[in-house]
């Protein structure tokens, strides 16, 4: 027979979890917070809903910080940032010796 979770089981668990998003919270608005999972920036004003505590894939006991909700998606985060750095980048100039 299974004994039941202790009655303030969540409430615990619910109160530090809160507590550590806050404390996230307040890191990414002051910039500078990357998603540990595709490592893209959360922008400063990016909304509760569009991030989360993320856990450990291993150990769902462990935090392992802020990531994008609705499942980041590593690769196509990666690669939309990398198409948005090159963008930035101007082209480089032809050398006038090389011919075409
Ligand atoms: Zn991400």
């Amino acid at each position: 027979m299974s004994r039941p979770l202790p009655p303030d089981h969540n409430a615990r668990y619910g109160a530090a979890h809160r507590r550590l998003r806050g404390m996230w919270k307040h890191r990414i608005k002051q910039g500078g917070v990357t998603c540990w999972r595709c490592g893209e920036q959360l922008p400063a004003d990016i909304p509760d809903s569009a991030w989360d505590l993320g856990h450990d894939d291993k150990d769902r006991s462990k935090y392992r910080g802020p990531e994008h909700s609705a499942g980041c998606n590593r690769s196509a985060a990666g690669k939309a940032s990398a198409l948005k750095r090159r963008g930035h980048l101007r082209p480089t100039p032809r050398h006038p010796g090389v011919l075409p």
